[in-house]
């Protein structure tokens, strides 16, 4: 079984419905249990340009999940997954109804033709990085480092939505902590 971190986008139609639908989806794959998942952000649509605000803005997510899928393997699954919500491919970085990317797979380094992990542009961005630390708080982006420590060094510029995590799961600050006095309880 290995871990696997998604990041999910969505700057057209229902952005917050698409994304709920996706993660269960993506929960819902053979082979693959949902672990932990974040609230939703808003953030500018970023193009090959750069920041554009005349474009739709995003709405972005990350999920957290242990699979039996290879990468490659989970990558076809998740690009099933945008098939599905109307995605088509045409322009490079151009508006969606959904992208999912492959953040991270374990600890591991894959550069094929078809597939880079940990993605390349993860660790620069906020839009990954914001809703990845609301999702696991102790998150690490193999090869560089704390994901708090990568939000701290390019800023966070997104909007948290105030909805509910994708999968449902209670807040993790109300996992159960151990209290200074040794006593076990759930943190506010
Ligand atoms: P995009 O248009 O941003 O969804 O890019 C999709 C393309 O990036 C696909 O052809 C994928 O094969 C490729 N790709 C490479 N590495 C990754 C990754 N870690 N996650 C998602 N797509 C990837």
């Amino acid at each position: 079984m290995s871990r696997a971190v998604v990041a999910l986008g969505a700057n057209l139609g229902d952005r917050g419905s698409t994304l709920r639908a996706a993660a269960e989806a993506i929960a819902a794959l053979p082979g693959v249990r949902p672990v932990a998942s974040s609230r939703e952000v808003e953030s500018v649509a970023v193009t090959l340009d750069g920041p554009d605000t005349s474009k739709p803005r995003y709405r972005n997510a990350v999920v957290v999940v242990d699979t039996e899928l290879e990468p490659q393997e989970l990558l076809d699954a998740l690009h099933g997954i945008e098939d599905d919500h109307g995605r088509t491919r045409q322009e490079r970085w151009g508006d969606r109804t959904l992208d999912l990317d492959l953040v991270a797979y374990d600890d591991r380094s894959i550069d094929t033709a078809t597939l880079t992990v940990p993605h390349p542009r993860a660790g620069e961005r906020a839009f990954v990085l914001a809703p990845w630390l609301d999702a696991d708080p102790d998150a690490v982006l193999p090869g560089a480092g704390p994901v708090a420590d990568l939000l701290a060094a390019v800023g966070d510029d997104t909007e948290r939505v105030d909805e509910p995590r994708l999968f449902g799961e209670p807040t993790c600050s109300s996992r159960p902590t151990t209290a200074p006095d040794g006593r076990t309880g759930a943190a506010s």
